[in-house]
Parts: structure tokens; C-alpha cells; sequence
């Protein structure tokens, strides 16, 4: 496969870490989207956020990594939770930047949860353990709380995008609060 064959790419948010992999420079120095014929989908919240630039979390967001998108006809603008195709589920949250995309994906009676930035690691299960880049962390620490409660009930297997050891495990509610369970090879 080929990046000409991707046909939808979901960002998550705009953060450089998460969008870089979006654009290029070609051998003249000019920007290209690198996945040229895919629909890229971003919230609508998130893009005014970036755009906008707040001292808080500017440094993380690119204009060489942003603005390609918005020139071209490569990038759809949601707003708010939806069904995105069959069996993928666009879950929003706000702790970590302003309508983050999260991504529920269902199939053969199983759950696939990509938690992005708002539980990048193991390490960021257990509740009260949030990251400093978050913008309003008593937020993430609400929405952790929601979709943790969601994660073990429905058996959903997390995947964790920063975690350079575990990238996939279940979730476990102990006496001792929300844990990473064994990790599961996907
Ligand atoms: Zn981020």
C-alpha cells in the first residue's frame, strides 16, 4: 500500500505529534499532503484553537503541519460526536486540547478504543495521573473517569499511542482505583 491509497485519515488533534506525518516538503522545499487523495478529518473546535494560538499550547501547533490542510480539499470539518463510518465512533474530549477526537472502533464482537492524547501511556490509567501539557486537567480527570468506567464494562481494549512498551491492553478496576491490564498484541 502506498500513502496514494490511504483514503481517510482521522486527526485526532493538531498537535505536531500528531499531525506531522500529514504534510512533507518535496525536493523543492514546497508542502505536500503526503496522503494526497484521503479526507482528513479534524473537529472544528480543535482548527480554531490552532489557529487562534494561546500562549498555553501555541508551540505545538505548526503552520507548516496545518495550513496545507486547510488550502487544499483534503480536510472535512466535523462537529461533535458521530458515527463516522460503520463501526467507527468519533468520542470527543476536551481535558487535553479543545475537541479532541477519540475513536471508538467496534467489529466481530470486539471494541477497539484509540484514547489518543487524553490516557497516552499506561503509566496515564490511573486517574489522578494526567499529563502537563492538558489544558484543563480537571477535565481530563472527569472524562478518564467516564470513559474508563465505559472501557471496562464493555470490555473495550485501549490503545495507548505514547506507551513505548505496552500498545494495547484491557482495562481492570482494582481496590486500588483503574489499571492497565496484560498487554494485548493486536
Ligand atoms: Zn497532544
Amino acid at each position: 500500500m502506498q500513502p496514494e491509497d490511504i483514503t481517510d485519515v482521522i486527526l485526532t488533534h493538531l498537535h505536531f505529534d500528531h499531525v506531522g506525518g500529514a504534510t512533507y516538503y518535496d525536493t523543492e522545499g514546497k508542502l505536500r499532503l503526503r496522503f494526497p487523495n484521503a479526507t482528513h478529518y479534524v473537529q472544528k473546535r480543535q482548527l480554531e484553537w490552532a489557529q487562534k494560538g494561546f500562549e498555553k499550547d501555541r508551540a505545538s501547533y505548526l503552520r507548516e503541519n496545518i495550513e496545507p490542510l486547510v488550502q487544499s480539499d483534503n480536510l472535512k470539518i466535523l462537529d461533535g460526536n458521530q458515527e463516522l463510518f460503520d463501526g467507527v465512533e468519533i468520542l470527543l474530549s476536551d481535558g487535553h486540547t479543545l475537541a479532541q477526537q477519540t475513536v471508538l472502533i467496534s467489529g466481530n464482537d470486539k471494541k477497539l478504543w484509540y484514547a489518543a492524547d487524553l490516557i497516552p501511556t499506561t503509566a496515564h490509567v490511573p486517574i489522578p495521573w494526567v499529563m502537563a501539557y492538558d489544558l484543563a486537567p480537571v477535565k481530563t480527570i472527569e472524562e478518564k473517569k467516564k470513559f474508563l468506567k465505559r472501557a471496562v464494562d464493555e470490555h473495550w481494549l485501549v490503545f495507548f499511542e505514547h506507551d513505548p512498551r505496552t500498545c494495547c491492553a484491557t482495562i481492570e478496576f482494582t481496590e486500588k482505583g483503574y489499571k492497565a491490564g496484560a498487554p494485548v498484541i493486536l
